[in-house]
């Protein structure tokens, strides 16, 4: 099974939905440790990208659909998460290349180019409580998954199971990197708005491909 540009705007289609549905929990998340405006932010975002990649022509290659949300969220979504969920799909982008469709490997190697984006921006490590900490478990658990063979729909679900796991896993965490550094150890038995986000765009992605 493959996944193309029809997947692509199924996923984002997707978390377009479920961060309209998660809006106010992310904003409440962020109002703990940051500025209440996560939720905000990233529906924003996401609406405009639905957008934009129902303008894209019909034959609009699934890389060029990946650039195209990195474009609109740089431009739409503001705050830190803005310019770092921006160069996550730009540089997923990267290894899809111009294929036609993203083949497993492709899978794997687009979410850890995302990843690599995020920290090559944010500079943040494992450990920060930032949205890196859902990345990283996520790209983990989807190489083991492909080494072992599995479908492009079971990859993204052992991916977003990760990264929902991750998410958890930030709550006992010091915020090291972002707003929530400001805090300090109040940040303590907060979790992360955008590893919550993240594990939500992952479940997404791991649902539509279900549907392919
Ligand atoms: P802002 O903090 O500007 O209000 P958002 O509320 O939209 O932006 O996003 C906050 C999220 O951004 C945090 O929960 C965290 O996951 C992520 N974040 C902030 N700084 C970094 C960083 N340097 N590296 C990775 N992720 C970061
Ligand atoms: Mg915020």
């Amino acid at each position: 099974m493959t996944l193309d540009t029809d997947w692509v705007k199924a996923w984002m289609t997707a978390a377009a939905a479920v961060i309209d549905e998660h809006k106010h929990e992310l904003n409440t998340l962020d109002r703990e440790i940051g500025d209440g405006d996560h939720g905000e932010n990233m529906d924003r975002g996401l609406r405009a990208v639905v957008v934009a990649l129902d303008k894209l022509p019909e034959d609009t290659a699934p890389g060029a659909a990946l650039r195209s949300i990195a474009m609109t969220l740089i431009s739409t979504v503001g705050g830190a998460s803005g310019p770092l969920y921006g160069t996550a799909f730009l540089k997923a982008a990267e290894p899809v290349g111009d294929a036609e469709s993203i083949d497993d490997p492709a899978i794997v190697a687009m979410l850890a180019a995302a990843r690599d984006g995020i920290v090559s921006r944010g500079k943040a490590e494992a450990g920060d409580k930032t949205m890196i900490d859902a990345w990283t478990p996520a790209v983990s658990a989807a190489a083991s998954a492909q080494e072992d063979g599995a479908s492009a729909a079971d990859i993204l679900r052992e991916a977003a199971d990760a990264a929902e796991a991750g998410a958890v896993a930030t709550e006992p965490l010091i915020a090291r990197k972002g707003r929530a550094s400001y805090l300090g150890e109040r940040s303590i038995g907060h979790r992360d708005p955008g590893a919550q986000s993240t594990a939500l765009i992952l479940r997404a992605a791991a649902e539509t491909a279900a549907d392919e």
